[in-house]
Parts: structure tokens; C-alpha cells; sequence
């Protein structure tokens, strides 16, 4: 198991690589957000413990890098503060655990293990189908470079979409996951925010994404309806 601390603290760094490697894990330190970005992208982590406290990019802005860059190595953020709101833009930003500084070498290294045991997942923080994509951390929608305004329903609509493109959903799916108990009860619901939702994320770019699937249901095009792009 190949461990990446990225920590510019070289004390703190050290003693969590002589940790790992008592544990018997190779350990490799990175003090820097650029470095970490691009050993990363040339080894092959099955972990990566990642600091926030970084000098110059953070480590929020690491994970997102990271991401980006289709790095899925799990990530385990480590937080000085005991703050929820570090521990929430830390999991938003694609990070699969977090710590709190001060820690126990042993919780570290059991959370470590088990995220090593679960693996990279392709779970990328922002959901993208083609040239559209959807924040759920900000909930923004954007195709482009065009930000697009969607109501709570159209929104997740799209969400539920967006999490399965290429998949045809039924209308029964699509309410199960975009509507509480409380939807309006309206047999054609769906298909009045199916035809919303298209005026705004379709129409407006000349291009089909939201496919009638007829007897089935609808489905959402994996390229986002840019077939020049596929
Ligand atoms: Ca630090």
C-alpha cells in the first residue's frame, strides 16, 4: 500500500511517514500542493492524506485539482479546526474522509486501510454529461460557460439525470428521485419539468440532450447532446 502525505509541516509530515512505514506502507511526502498534484499524476496512490493548512493552494484546492485531473485516489483530509464547515467543503470538494488535528496514529491508520480496501471510485464532485455540468455542493448548472438558473424541481430533475446519464428512467424513477411524498399528483408532472428543463439546458444552446425514450421514459445523453463532441 503506497501512501501520499501532503503536509508542509516537516515534523508532523515525518512522523506520519514513519508511522505508515512502521505499519508497513510506503510513504511518500509532498509539502506542497503543486508537488502533491503532480506526483499524483505520475504514481499511482492508493491513498492520499492531504493537509488543508498548505502554503499557496490549499487543500481544498488540491482535492478539486486532483479531481479534475481524474487523480480518484481516496483522500483523507486532515483539519486543523474542528470546524464542520472545513469538513464539509473538504467532503464537497471530493474528499473521501477527514480527520482532526490533533489525531491518534492509529485511528489515521485504520482510516487509511479502509479507504485503501474500498479503492479509487470515479465520483467525480461535480457531475458533468457532455459541456453540462451540475455543482451539487453549490448547486449551480452551468453549459459552457453559460450559468443556468433552474427552479428547486427542475433542478432535481436534472440532478437525478445527471447522476445516471445515459440511462433511461421511467417516469416512476424519475419522481421517486426528484420528488418527496408530497409531489403534486399530476400523471404528467414529469413531463411538464422534462419540457422545462429542456427549454432551459437544451433549447436556449441548440442542442438535445433529454432524450423521449417513447413507452420507456427519458434519458439524458452521456456527450449532453453535443454529438460534434462525442
Ligand atoms: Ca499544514
Amino acid at each position: 500500500m503506497r501512501v501520499l502525505v501532503v503536509e508542509d509541516e516537516v515534523k508532523m509530515a515525518s512522523l506520519i511517514r514513519r508511522g505508515l512505514k512502521a505499519d508497513g506502507m510506503a510513504a511518500d511526502v509532498a509539502i506542497k500542493g503543486e508537488d502533491a498534484l503532480w506526483m499524483a499524476g505520475s504514481t499511482e496512490y492508493d491513498v492520499i492524506v492531504l493537509d488543508v493548512m498548505l502554503p499557496g493552494m490549499d487543500g481544498f484546492q488540491v482535492c478539486k485539482r486532483l479531481r479534475e485531473d481524474g487523480v480518484w485516489a481516496p483522500v483523507l483530509m486532515l483539519t486543523a479546526r474542528d470546524a464542520i464547515e472545513d469538513r464539509v467543503q473538504g467532503l464537497d470538494t471530493g474528499a473521501d474522509d477527514y480527520l482532526t488535528k490533533p489525531f491518534s496514529f492509529a485511528e489515521l491508520s485504520a482510516r487509511l486501510r479502509a479507504l485503501a480496501r474500498r479503492g479509487p471510485i470515479e465520483q467525480p464532485a461535480v457531475l458533468r454529461a457532455g459541456d453540462l455540468h451540475l455543482d451539487p455542493a453549490s448547486k449551480r448548472v452551468w453549459r459552457g460557460t453559460t450559468d443556468i438558473s433552474l427552479s428547486a424541481k427542475e433542478y432535481a430533475l436534472l440532478e437525478t439525470f445527471m447522476r445516471r446519464p445515459g440511462q433511461v428512467l421511467d417516469r416512476f424513477q424519475l419522481l421517486e428521485h426528484a420528488w418527496d411524498y408530497e409531489y403534486e399528483n399530476r400523471s404528467n408532472v414529469i413531463d411538464v419539468y422534462v419540457r422545462y428543463l429542456r427549454e432551459k439546458v437544451d433549447r436556449p444552446f441548440g442542442v438535445d440532450s433529454i432524450e423521449t425514450v417513447r413507452g420507456a421514459g427519458y434519458r439524458l445523453r452521456a456527450d449532453g447532446g453535443r454529438t460534434d463532441q462525442a
